[in-house]
């Protein structure tokens, strides 16, 4: 998906190393392309003034210009601050005892119920026992398409139905676990299409009945900065954990990767690269940062 970013910066990186020597105003004027550049994929702008300002801060002296390689200089501290500016890794935490609950939310279409079934796939390969619980009670077809995606992986599924409050199927799905022996508990959530608060109050609900040891925001990356005003809206009602940004192979602009986790604050855990259940990558910023610099 960065496909357009990546060969904007690949085109401005090339032009100043053809240039041998810089100057300051060469590297002024690529970094106003590279401003360009980010905006057009949709970054937040405080974000791209940030990373603009930070990277004239190492890029414009005499340390970078007189070197050997000035060029390279400049793109490896725009590789370094791209890293910075997309966070650390923080892996899952399940450090705690059994069962780990890990809630999803996010907004209909966002990719949750899909994402529940690769964690789930992904957490029985490295040994745990995961339970899915559809508690999505609003959408029948949800719960049937959790279902057949369990069978596909051969997890778990709890449900009941669609007249018990979502609450109380998730608590179940926790004394369930406990009684079954089941290592992590992944509640697929109800979505909307824009966050109301009737979803809020049943999303509390869950979240003090189950505990989760993640809260764990599914977006979008399709949807640019929207997701971010998503994350935001989540996060200020149940404190999110980390987020999954899900279809990053497709061809938007990419924008809503690099801002979401600086304006929030928020770590993102996983990235989905597909619709197949296999297509999940754990968050690695210098593996994102090569990929969008090309
Ligand atoms: P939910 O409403 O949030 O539960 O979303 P779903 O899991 O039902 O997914 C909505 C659509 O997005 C489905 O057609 C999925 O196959 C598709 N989808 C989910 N994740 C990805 C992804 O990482 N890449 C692509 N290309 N499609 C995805």
């Amino acid at each position: 998906m960065f496909e357009s970013l990546s060969d904007k910066l690949q085109a401005v990186f090339d032009k100043l190393a053809s240039k041998g020597k810089l100057s300051e105003s060469d590297v002024n004027t690529a970094l106003r392309e590279v401003r360009l550049a980010l905006l057009e994929a949709d970054v937040n702008f405080k974000v791209v003034k940030e990373f603009i300002d930070r990277i004239r801060a190492r890029a414009v002296g005499a340390e970078v210009m007189n070197s050997l390689t000035p060029a390279q200089q400049v793109v490896k501290i725009v590789h370094e601050e791209l890293i910075e500016l997309l966070g650390k890794p923080v892996p899952l935490d399940l450090s705690g005892p059994p069962p780990h609950v890990i809630m999803l939310v996010g907004l209909q279409g966002a990719g949750k119920t899909t994402m529940a079934a690769k964690l789930a796939l992904r957490l029985r390969k490295s040994g745990q026992r995961p339970l899915l619980v559809a508690a999505d009670i609003y959408r029948p077809a949800a719960i049937q398409q959790l279902e057949i995606l369990g069978k596909q992986i051969d997890v778990p599924v709890h449900s009941e139905g669609t007249d018990v409050p979502a609450a109380t199927i998730a608590k179940n799905a926790v004394r369930l676990a406990r009684e079954k022996a089941y290592t992590t508990v992944i509640l697929d959530t109800a979505g909307r299409l824009q966050i109301d608060e009737q979803m809020m109050q049943e999303l509390e609900q869950v979240r003090m009945v189950t505990r989760p040891a993640e809260i764990l925001l599914v977006v979008d990356a399709m949807t640019g900065q929207e997701a971010v005003h998503v994350a935001e809206g989540f996060n200020q009602r149940v404190p999110l954990t980390g987020l999954i940004m899900t279809k990053i192979d497709g061809d938007a602009r990419g924008g809503a990767a690099l801002s979401v986790r600086y304006v929030t604050g928020v770590p993102i855990k996983f990235l989905g690269t597909g619709e197949k259940l296999a297509d999940l990558e754990p968050f690695q910023p210098d593996r994102l940062a090569s990929r969008i610099l090309g």
